[in-house]
């Protein structure tokens, strides 16, 4: 490839995995940066520096050995990064919107200043201060960790005031912010990718369903109407204006009763609410990161037919060594199931270990056949 074909990635887990796949896919040579080993990534044969994702040394490392440097989480070095972009490197997306979005905090304030609607916040620095979220937001009230956070791990629903010591206990102050509770009827996602020349491409709007703040499904196209897919469609366009930087990102969204709706939050890389466009999309968000931050053009982010897909994830629900069984029992009896397993060799409650994408007529058979096909599987 003319410009070099050699990707370098900052994460080591299914993400990094899926992208190692279509990279190779498309004649690229990818190392990864992780701490894991025998990783996701290292299984499906990305190089590895065995390095934590915040270790900036061993990122300067991975852009000596990259072309094209990019992350699968926002929790990472990000002045190492901004300092290799300065000398040249062709980092996407841009280190700025990652420290911002590392930083619950800061992504809501860029959001809000943007005029972008989310659910209101308030910046926390004592006891006093969650008082006074009480008293503002009501209970209940949510306290999210700034940083580090990831699958719902950060957050506390407080519905008195003890559970605001138990937070305390947990989280350290200094460290959180307060979110008004925001009573949803649905949580919305778009994917959106963009080109180094600026070109976008939006995916269609996917209807989330969390289970204990985890993704357990996604369902595609959204049940929504016409006013409300372009009122999420609109908002992510918005959204785009102020990430910077060439790939694919993530937008969380929640439509409340009254049907509006608002940024929950964003994520500057491919996603779970994303792992769907494998199986039914004709660009998976994987090969269009590639694509994007390659500088080539973007592809086709729509649904390949006017199916219906339905993506659950399969989760952990013990500790141990990860054993997969029922697979074959998936192949019998559910028909159009694209299973995905992501090689975790230690399976412990909730954490992700696969997921599988159904394909059917309706989002009704869908559903059912997803979760057929999670019930046949375990790990
Ligand atoms: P992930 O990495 O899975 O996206 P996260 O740790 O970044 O999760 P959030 O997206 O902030 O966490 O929250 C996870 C889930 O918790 C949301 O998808 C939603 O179901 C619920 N949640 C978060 N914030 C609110 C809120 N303000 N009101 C109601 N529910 C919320
Ligand atoms: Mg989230």
């Amino acid at each position: 490839m003319e410009n070099g074909n050699r990707i370098g990635i900052i994460g080591d887990g299914q993400l990094g995995r899926m992208l190692t796949i279509d990279a190779k896919r498309l004649g690229f040579e990818v190392t990864v940066q992780g701490p894991t080993s025998n990783s996701p990534t290292r299984q499906v044969g990305a190089e590895q520096i065995i390095a934590d994702f915040k270790d900036g040394n061993a990122t300067r490392e991975l852009a000596q050995r990259s072309d094209y440097l990019t992350v699968e989480t926002e929790h990472v070095d990000t002045l190492a990064l901004f300092e290799l972009s300065a000398n040249g490197a062709r980092v996407n997306p841009s280190p700025e919107t990652l420290r911002v979005v590392q930083d619950k905090f800061a992504q809501k304030l860029l959001l809000k200043n943007a005029g972008i609607p989310t659910a209101r916040f308030r910046e926390i620095s004592n006891y006093k201060d969650i008082l006074e979220a009480a008293k503002d937001f009501r209970y209940p009230f949510l306290l999210k960790s700034r940083f580090g956070a990831y699958d719902g791990r950060g957050n506390r629903v407080v519905k008195t005031k003890k559970d605001i010591d138990d937070a305390l206990i947990t989280f350290k102050v200094q460290d959180l912010y307060a979110e008004a509770f925001v009573d949803f009827q649905k949580e919305l996602a778009i994917m959106m990718a963009r080109s180094t020349s600026g070109d976008i491409a939006a995916y269609p709007v996917t209807e989330t369903i969390q289970k204990n703040n985890i993704c357990h499904m996604v369902l595609a196209p959204a049940r929504i109407d016409y006013r409300t897919n372009d009122q999420a469609q609109e908002l992510a366009k918005d959204t785009m204006e102020v990430l910077k930087g060439a790939g694919v990102f993530g937008i969380e969204m929640f439509l409340t009763k009254s049907g509006r709706v608002l940024i929950n939050e964003i994520a500057p890389r491919v996603h779970n609410s994303g792992h769907l466009t494998m199986d039914a999309c004709i660009t998976p968000q994987f090969e269009q990161q590639i694509r994007a931050i390659a500088g080539m053009p973007l592809g086709d982010p729509e649904m390949r037919d006017r199916g219906a897909a339905v993506m659950v994830n399969i989760l952990g629900d013990r500790q141990g060594k990860a054993q997969l069984k029922g697979l074959s029992d998936v192949f019998l009896e559910v028909p159009n199931a694209h299973v995905h397993i992501y090689g975790k060799e230690e399976t412990k409650p909730q954490r992700k270990m696969g997921h599988i994408t159904v394909i059917a007529n309706s989002l009704e058979e869908a559903i059912k056949n997803a979760e057929l096909a999670r019930s046949l599987i375990s790990i």
